[in-house]
């Protein structure tokens, strides 16, 4: 339990912040962390300090892929003020950290500030004892060498935890080639969140400040469409920062399939008796139109017939054959051996199909696509189903 826990309950500041003004966020961000027990509880002088935005692709920031560069800004302000050594980073799952950071404006920043980038692309082998699931992570040098890590996540859409935030953030610490063979080796989204969670019990963030005054919905985590939400969150406790921001967005957190083994493993929780919400009232930023799928995803395990029932019943991966471009991408980026969508010795002047059947539905098709011609559709007979 972290020191800005009340007695039983875990603290998550609201603070309103209408869009991405420099001088807005910076006061919206020392708000709250005034709310959550002040800086200095979180960040001594001259500790070594990552700050690890959402670096997902190198896109514009209007876009809302990518923590905003204003928001990291605001962080990096406030934790130099307070005396830490700064350094930031992320693996990405598409592209380089640098190159993304300079195409969504984040590299500019860094830059301005005096941040250098950690090394991202190497790491070493970490064991994790008190996991509940994975006691081994290969973890980026870069977050090896800091004291502490403050988050910076982004509340977007994802098709296989439902929408990521405070504890998918970690994912990129694991050096970016690493990431997807944890997809084949995880095809249970339970077992798969499991592992992100003991993550965050590895490294243990010491704060976690997402970007929700543009969020992302419908088609995330890359290719949804921006959607103003007007709030920045911040808490020690990363379950129940996504439990607030999953009620901002009108959707249960007992269906982001972190929360249950987030409590589990003393990380957090996310039940509201549990929670206290300080700063600005909920009931401004809540938004029950936000278009996520409000249903948990269903698990891998069970035998064939289980198998056999969920391949027919659970959202797919689909191609948009009209914007499909033919690079490939989606293929080179499947974990599963063989590749659950590819050629198949077709033609490639024609899109690559999906194999169902081999499917994991870790949707990494979907998100790596760079034309936005994969969308993630229920099939008729899971619609009938879990209506
Ligand atoms: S990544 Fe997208 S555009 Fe590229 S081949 Fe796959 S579906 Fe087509
Ligand atoms: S086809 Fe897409 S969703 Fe299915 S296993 Fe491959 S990358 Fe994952």
């Amino acid at each position: 339990m972290t020191d800005n826990r009340t007695v039983n309950k875990s603290r998550v500041a609201l603070v309103a912040c209408a869009d991405y003004d420099q001088r807005r966020v910076y006061r919206a961000m020392s708000r709250g962390l005034e709310l959550v027990g002040g800086i200095s509880s979180f960040v001594q002088p001259g500790e070594k300090i990552l700050i690890k935005p959402n670096v997902l692709f190198g896109v514009s920031p209007d876009r809302c892929v990518c923590t905003h560069p204003e928001v990291f800004r605001a962080a990096g302000r406030l934790l130099a003020g307070a005396g830490a050594s700064l350094t930031c980073g992320d693996s990405p799952g598409f592209g380089g950290c640098r190159a993304n950071m300079a195409l969504g404006g984040l590299k500019k920043v860094a830059d301005e500030l005096g941040i250098p980038l950690a090394d991202f692309a190497r790491g070493r082998a970490v064991t994790h004892p008190g996991a509940l699931l994975t006691r081994r992570f290969v973890i980026a040098n870069g977050v090896l060498a800091a004291d502490g890590l403050v988050s910076l996540p982004k509340l977007k859409t994802h098709g296989l935890t439902r929408f990521t935030g405070a504890v998918k953030n970690q994912f990129g610490c694991v050096p970016g080639l690493m990431k997807g063979p944890q997809h084949a080796r995880l095809p249970d989204p339970f077992k798969f969140a499991t592992m992100l969670v003991d993550l965050n019990t590895l490294l243990r963030p010491r704060l976690y400040i997402m970007d929700a005054v543009m969020a992302m919905e419908g088609n995330g985590p890359r290719n949804g469409s921006p959607r103003k939400l007007g709030v920045l969150l911040l808490s020690a406790d990363p379950i129940a920062l996504d439990a607030v921001a999953c009620k901002i967005i009108d959707l249960d957190p007992a269906f982001v399939p972190t929360s249950a083994p987030g409590e589990k493993a003393g990380l957090g929780t996310y039940h509201f008796e549990n929670i206290e919400m300080v700063g600005d009232a909920i009931e401004d930023f809540i938004c029950p139109d936000f278009n996520v799928v409000r249903k948990p995803p269903l698990p891998a395990s069970g035998g064939r017939m289980a198998a056999f029932i969920k391949n027919r019943t659970s959202a797919r991966p689909v191609i948009n054959a009209d914007r499909c471009t033919r690079c490939g991408a989606c293929v080179r980026h499947c974990p599963v051996t063989p590749r659950a969508v590819d050629w198949r010795g077709e033609d490639k002047r024609r899109p690559p199909s999906h194999d169902y059947n081999l499917c994991i539905r870790c949707f990494c098709c979907q998100e790596v696509c760079p034309e936005a011609a994969i969308s993630v559709k229920e099939t008729l007979l899971g619609k009938i189903i879990f209506r």
